[in-house]
């Protein structure tokens, strides 16, 4: 079966038929490629690209909300995405080839929840928040931290998808950086995105992840432990060095990809400082 809702009212009445089989599809970029190596032909398609109304940012006093199916080129061409959450910009911009961000949307990455998906990243180091309807039409909202609960997997269940992206509004510096290149599906890399607020010139709460060391989003504590109460130009580049390469050893002790990691976090660390410090200047 193939359904293509144009609105939510007619979403809901796919998602009421879906069963084990059906799969929702938005621009298709993980999708395609998931049926095809696992040899899955027996499916269903729910096609959700054609939901106009699922495709906006837009913001009140307290928050961003984002539909699922703005694309990366669309949010690296949206000048709130650019100035106020750089974070997800540096994500959707370094995603991908062109091609792919013209389709790739932020709900496909999210619901994908690879261990290397960029802008779900970013959305952990903003806390962001996720709206889920169901087939009766009702709605929750989750945490992202409890949205992602292992490999490849979220809480959705069978006939729920994800509705909206939101974001609080705060007076942050943020940003994203990724190490590695992307072939087909094989990934090699480390990302990192960064969201801290200051306090009296002082670096106040802040919330570091790191991408692929590990199933899902991993929280660097060490990291965190080397900005907060400073200056982030009294912020050590030794110690902040030696904190990612620890906490690549913490995250993956035992996989070979750490010696690789361990070393490219160093440098990739680096970079997240210059770009703080560049932003805390704007
Ligand atoms: C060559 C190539 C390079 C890539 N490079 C990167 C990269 O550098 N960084 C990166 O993070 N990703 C990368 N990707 C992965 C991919 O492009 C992203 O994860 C993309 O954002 C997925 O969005 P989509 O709309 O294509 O999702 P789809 O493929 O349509 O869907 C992905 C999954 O999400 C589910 N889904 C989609 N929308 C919803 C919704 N609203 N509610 C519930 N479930 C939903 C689908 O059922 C499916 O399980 C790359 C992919 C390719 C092919």
């Amino acid at each position: 079966m193939f359904y293509a809702p144009e609105n939510e009212i007619e979403l809901i009445e796919s998602l009421k038929l879906a069963d084990d089989k059906t799969y929702i599809i938005a621009g298709g970029t993980d999708l395609i490629i998931k049926l095809k190596n696992r040899k899955i032909i027996d499916y269903s398609i729910i096609d959700i690209s054609k939901m106009q109304s699922w495709n906006y940012l837009t913001e009140d006093d307290d928050n961003y909300y984002i539909g699922p199916l703005i694309t990366m080129t669309e949010l690296c061409d949206n000048d709130t995405v650019k100035e106020k959450l750089p974070a997800i910009y540096w994500a959707a911009k370094e995603l991908g080839s062109t091609q792919i961000r013209n389709k790739a949307t932020i709900g496909g990455n999210i619901s994908n929840a690879s261990q290397s998906a960029d802008t779900l990243l970013s959305l952990y180091a903003y806390d962001a928040k996720i709206k889920i309807i169901n087939s009766l039409g009702e709605e929750k909202i989750v945490g992202i931290e409890d949205f992602v609960v292992g490999r490849e997997k979220t809480i959705l269940n069978l006939g729920e998808a994800v509705k909206e992206i939101i974001i609080k509004k705060k007076d942050r510096i943020s940003t994203f950086k990724k190490v590695g290149s992307r072939k087909a599906v094989t990934i090699s890399k480390v990302s990192c995105a960064v969201e801290l607020l200051k306090k009296d010139e002082l670096v106040g709460n802040i919330r570091v992840f790191l991408g692929a060391v590990g199933i899902k989003p991993v929280r660097a504590e060490l990291l965190e432990a080397e900005f907060s109460g400073k200056k982030l130009s009294d912020v050590s580049l030794d110690r902040l060095r030696e904190a990612a390469f620890n906490e690549v050893e913490k995250a993956i002790p035992t996989r070979d990809s750490r010696f690789y990691k361990r070393v490219a976090i160093e440098g990739l660390i680096e970079e997240v400082l210059g770009d703080l410090m560049r932003y805390e200047k704007l």
